[in-house]
Order: C-alpha cells, then sequence, then structure tokens
C-alpha cells in the first residue's frame, strides 16, 4: 500500500496522518466511542515519578517514606529512581503499594561497557520495571530508537515491564512534524513480539519537559488519538498499553489533564521530588479512575 498523508477530524481535532493508519485510527475511535478504553484507562492509571538525577540520598529516603505512607489503591505508582538508589529504595518501600524503575538499561546483558547498567542487574537490585527513550537520553545521549528497541527487548528478556518516552521537539511541532515524529518512535522502537501488556506509552512532547510549559488539553488528546491508533494497529484495539501524558504536570494542572480521552496517567519529572504535590497529582489521577470507571 503507498503511504500518503490524510487528515481525519476526531472530536472536532484536526489530526494529519499516515493513510497508512487510517484504519487504526478508525478501530482507535470505535475503542473509545464503545467505552471499551474509557474503562480501561480507569483501571489502569498510572503515575510515574522520574527522579532523574535527584535528590541526594537522605532526602530520597524522606520522600519515598512520605509516598509510602500515602494511600493510593486505586492507581498504579512507580518511581524510577538514580541507579544507586534502587537498593536502598526497594528495601525502604518493602511492602508499599509502589513499583520501582530504572531510568535506562543497556542493551547487552553484560560485557565492557563502562558505566552501563543491565537489565539484569535492574532486577538483581529490585526494579521491575525500566523507563526507556526518555528524551534527555534520546539528545544527551544520541539515543535512536533502533538502540531504544534494542533496549526494550533487553529489559522484556528480564521480565521488565517497559515505559517508553516519545515525543518531539519545538522545532519539529513548529514544522507541524510532530505526529510524523512521534508516529516514527513509536513505530521503530517498540520491537516485534514485544507483550502489550508490558508496555506503557508516555507521550513526552520535549518543549514541556521541565519547561513550566504544558501542551494544551486538545493538543495532548490529539496525540493520544494517534499514538492510540499506531498501538491499536500492532496491538489490537483491545490490547492498547496505557499511555501517559509527561511534560511539567504539576498539582494544578494535573486534573485537566486526566480529563482528557485517552490519557492513562501522567510522568512526573520535578514535581515528584515534593511528596505533597505528588501526591495532589495522584489524588486527581485516583479521582479521573472513579469518573472513568
Ligand atoms: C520528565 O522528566 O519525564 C518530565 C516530564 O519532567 P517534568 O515533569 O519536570 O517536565
Amino acid at each position: 500500500m503507498a503511504r500518503r498523508a490524510g487528515r481525519i477530524c476526531l472530536d472536532g481535532l484536526l489530526i494529519e496522518y499516515d493513510a497508512l493508519l487510517a484504519g487504526a485510527v478508525f478501530i482507535a475511535r470505535q475503542a473509545c466511542s464503545n467505552g471499551h478504553v474509557k474503562k480501561k484507562r480507569g483501571t489502569d492509571m498510572i503515575v510515574a515519578a522520574n527522579w532523574k538525577m535527584n535528590p541526594a540520598l537522605d532526602q530520597a529516603a524522606v520522600l519515598a517514606t512520605a509516598l509510602a505512607s500515602q494511600p493510593f489503591s486505586e492507581i498504579k505508582r512507580i518511581l524510577f529512581v538514580p541507579h544507586p538508589y534502587l537498593v536502598p529504595m526497594s528495601v525502604r518501600l518493602t511492602g508499599a503499594p509502589l513499583k520501582i524503575g530504572g531510568q535506562d538499561c543497556h542493551f547487552a546483558d553484560h560485557g565492557a561497557y563502562t558505566g552501563d547498567v543491565s537489565a539484569g542487574m535492574l532486577c538483581d537490585c529490585g526494579a521491575s520495571t525500566v523507563l526507556l527513550g526518555h528524551s534527555e537520553r534520546r539528545s544527551a545521549h544520541g539515543e535512536s530508537s533502533d538502540l531504544v528497541a534494542q533496549k526494550i527487548s533487553a529489559a522484556l528478556a528480564q521480565n521488565l515491564d517497559v515505559v517508553l518516552c516519545v515525543g518531539e521537539t519545538k522545532a519539529e511541532r513548529d514544522d507541524k512534524k510532530a505526529e510524523q515524529v512521534v508516529i516514527d518512535q513509536l513505530q521503530a522502537s517498540i520491537p516485534d513480539n514485544t507483550p502489550p501488556t508490558r508496555l506503557t506509552i508516555a507521550y513526552e512532547p520535549v518543549w514541556a519537559i521541565g519547561t513550566g510549559a504544558v501542551a494544551s488539553p486538545d493538543d495532548i488528546g490529539a496525540m493520544h488519538h494517534i499514538i492510540a491508533s499506531v498501538l491499536s494497529e500492532r496491538f489490537g484495539a483491545n490490547a492498547l498499553p496505557p499511555i501517559l501524558y509527561g511534560g511539567s504536570v504539576n498539582a494544578e494542572n494535573a486534573g485537566s489533564i486526566f480529563a482528557v480521552p485517552l490519557v492513562g496517567g501522567a510522568l512526573v519529572g520535578g514535581a515528584s521530588l515534593d511528596a505533597d504535590a505528588f501526591a495532589a497529582i495522584c489524588t486527581a489521577a485516583q479521582l479521573a479512575s472513579r469518573n472513568a470507571g
């Protein structure tokens, strides 16, 4: 089939898309309108913290203790912590309803890769999940989607769940290439035979990360529809992985972001370092879960 650009209007949103995806867009829309995605979103709401290279260990311990004491039984919470903190945080959070994850892994099991960490090592240190393809890895470490796909394969082989980040830069959005960039990243980063139950996607516009600039609900909704269409084509409309939004999510804007159809939670950077702010975001996610359930 020839690749052709096209346009579709969904819920009043004009979306440019690749003609190859037209069927999948339709299937994703059907899933929304028959309530399936809405219900699934409610049961699967996820709030993930990306601590990046923060904070100091003593502050991390205080933060983890505060998070462990917060009762959020209706959502899933994940902490992506710096690698040296995996063991102390796993120990501190034993029995707490929080998953621990690493912020990257190497594609190889072992070898001469100074400074790198394998997926198996993450498991050994208490991780059950890993964040891959974050824009800070893609830009600062030159990680391509092909490399990200190799890392995802390595993580899945070790039974780690994966949160895959995708998102466009400001220049790409200004050039009206945002949708195609995200589609390309998804198609190249997700290896064949990936079980959808092990995958979560985080749509993170690069220009919104750590800047205080949040994508509008319309833009988030439009991109989530595109992502759902790609995932639907790959996995089927009944097996869509959760799709999170990330980029300057905070206590004030979380509710309006979670109200956007298909948003299944958030990946939170800066605000995840403040226990109260993170709790407020989790409260908003829990409310959205109840409303959607
Ligand atoms: C992130 O690092 O993934 C992120 C979304 O950061 P922030 O919330 O600070 O924008």
